[in-house]
């Protein structure tokens, strides 16, 4: 089972990741976007580790709202909605609870993807954190149905983020700012689905 410990080490472990590479995430989106997603994220995940130093947090369900609300009112972009709306749902799917097993992990994680597009309604191949976040989930389940341990699980949907994110290079962005550059947005790597992967990358490393 994945402990309330092992859940606060993977969003430790992504900020961590983010502010490893925040410049290449601004850089990426300086050429489809508006050069901020590196400073977006990193300046949401200080504020996330600044609440997280500050207080206890009971159960899932009030880590990853406090994660959610702190993404959504720090970041400002539109990153901020998006990864907060995946926390908040993240967080009630895994409920009132200090420990969740491996499928209820799942769950939580298709919940926060589904919030995702509820909330920017990105479809895959419209070049989004969409197309790193879907093939990861689609991974993390069916390595889960095949029988995989939780550990072989995560690199699995680990690696399917990363390659749902390069798979976004040839596309032509459809959803926010990129989608502004029609034809001229193919050709460059989508800064969301980067940092998504990157969180897909310290789950693996942290829940594992
Ligand atoms: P902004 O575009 O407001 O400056 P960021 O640069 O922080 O915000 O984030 C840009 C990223 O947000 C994009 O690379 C893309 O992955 C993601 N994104 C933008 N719009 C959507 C959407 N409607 N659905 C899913 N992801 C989106
Ligand atoms: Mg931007
Ligand atoms: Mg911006």
């Amino acid at each position: 089972a994945v402990t309330l410990s092992g859940l606060t080490a993977w969003i430790r472990g992504f900020a961590a990741l983010i502010d490893a590479h925040k410049e290449e995430l601004t850089q990426l989106d300086s050429a489809i976007g508006d050069a901020d997603h590196g400073t977006n994220m990193d300046r949401g995940m200080t504020a996330v580790l600044a609440a997280l130093d500050g207080d206890e947090y009971p159960s899932s369900a009030a880590l990853f709202k406090k994660i959610g609300m702190t993404l959504v009112s720090s970041i400002g972009g539109a990153s901020g909605p998006l990864y907060g709306t995946f926390f908040l749902r993240f967080g009630s799917a895994a409920g009132d609870n200090d420990a969740i097993d491996a499928e209820a992990l799942a769950a939580a994680l298709r919940a926060g993807l589904d919030g995702v597009v509820a909330r920017g309604k990105a479809e895959a191949g419209d070049k989004t954190m969409y197309d790193a976040l879907a093939p990861a989930a689609d991974a993390l389940d069916k390595e889960l149905a095949a029988g995989a341990g939780l550990g072989h699980a995560l690199q699995a949907a680990a690696d399917a983020a990363e390659k749902g994110r390069d798979a976004t290079t040839p596309m032509l962005a459809r959803k926010g700012r990129a989608s502004y550059l029609g034809e001229r947005s193919v050709g460059h790597q989508d800064p969301g689905a980067t940092s998504a992967a990157l969180m897909m990358r310290a789950a693996a490393s942290a829940l594992g």
